[in-house]
């Protein structure tokens, strides 16, 4: 059966955090020292995320499941999650593309360390990548993500498509006055190595609370910039997908924009999360998570853990507040929701 929410969006998205641990401090994110990691007994076992996603694909027919984090490759052994995820099955009945098959399986990735794991998660069943770069400047990126990793995200880019994944898309945050002289340089890396470039609004998810209005470099902006080197041609409407997206008009490629706080798109939204330490949240903003770690371990049957999901489903709100004076941020940051 769908997923309902009180606004008539279907459930189709479960984003899963695999852990909150991360490799980088991205300044957008997390803080220079001190994050505290959630203790291991807090974090969801493997068979714990598989009967969760389980009840999601086979019940609820969600058929994309994200795994984020933290940082996702630093769980040990994360190939053995994808491949419990890639023998659930979508019910025959359902109207999803996917019915009878496996789910979609994603994966959003610093990409440091992606080369080690590519070809195994390949043959888990991963579907597709998506990794994280916002510059192509190595002692920028260094203050960017606080370690000095430029060579490796590149590699991990290499390897990913290497390893068979394709599309393999790169997620850009921009930052006004940090990176947004960069735009331009990254939109024809994505044409020159043929990845989709998604560039992303900066949101108040960053650790520090440093947040403002005027550090998000806008979609039209954004857009502005590349279409004045690049030629761009709109592509039809994204459906419930983040990214609108263009097409370069001499053929090299598309490039995507995800404007979360310049032209939310949460009517489409068709996403639910779920924290590494079991919490589903409705929104990436939201103020109120649902606990379903504690209904597993007390024992709790898979027609109570769903009552509890069809309950938070019900809050999800029409959209997020990050354009009213009432905006409440999250006490959690993107790390330690899952972005
Ligand atoms: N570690 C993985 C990675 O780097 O892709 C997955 C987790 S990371 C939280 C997921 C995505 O969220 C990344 O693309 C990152 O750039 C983005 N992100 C983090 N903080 C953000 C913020 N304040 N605004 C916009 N995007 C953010």
């Amino acid at each position: 059966m769908d997923l309902v929410d009180p606004f008539g969006r279907t459930i189709r998205d479960l984003r899963i955090s695999v852990t909150d641990r991360c490799n980088f401090r991205c300044t957008y994110c997390m803080p220079a020292e001190g994050m505290v990691w959630l203790p291991r007994s807090e974090v969801l076992t493997f068979e714990e995320f598989e009967r969760l996603a389980r009840i999601f694909v086979e019940r609820y027919e969600v058929d994309g499941l994200r795994l984020t984090g933290g940082e996702p490759t630093v769980r040990a052994h994360l190939p053995v999650l994808v491949d419990k995820l890639a023998q659930l099955r979508v019910p025959e009945s359902s109207k999803s593309p996917y019915a009878g098959k496996k789910p979609d399986l994603s994966i959003t990735t610093n990409g440091a360390t992606f080369r080690l794991v590519a070809h195994e998660l390949k043959d888990a069943g991963l579907d597709r990548v998506n990794i994280s770069l916002d510059t192509l400047n190595a002692e920028r990126f260094l203050e960017m993500t606080r370690r000095d990793e430029l060579h490796r995200v590149l590699d991990g880019i290499e390897a990913a498509k290497e390893a068979g994944f394709a599309p393999v898309k790169i997620n850009a945050v921009v930052q006004r006055g940090i990176n947004d002289d960069e735009i331009v340089d990254l939109a024809r890396f994505g044409r020159d190595h043929d990845v989709e470039i998604r560039f992303i609004e900066f949101m108040p998810l960053d650790a520090d609370g440093g947040w403002g209005r005027s550090q998000v470099v806008s979609q039209d902006e954004i857009v502005a910039a590349i279409s004045a080197e690049f030629p761009l041609e709109l592509l039809p409407a994204r459906g419930a997908a983040p990214a609108d997206r263009w097409r370069y008009l001499d053929g090299k490629g598309t490039v995507g924009v995800i404007p979360t706080v310049t032209k939310p798109f949460c009517g489409d939204c068709d996403r639910v999360r779920l924290t590494a330490e079991g919490d589903l949240r409705t929104c990436l903003f939201a103020t109120r998570e649902f606990d379903l770690r504690a209904m597993l371990r007390a024992g709790a049957d898979d027609d109570a853990v769903a009552a509890e999901i069809e309950r938070a489903v019900g809050t999800k709100w029409a959209g997020h507040q990050i354009n009213q004076v009432n905006f409440i941020r999250p006490k959690k940051s993107m790390s330690q929701i899952g972005g």
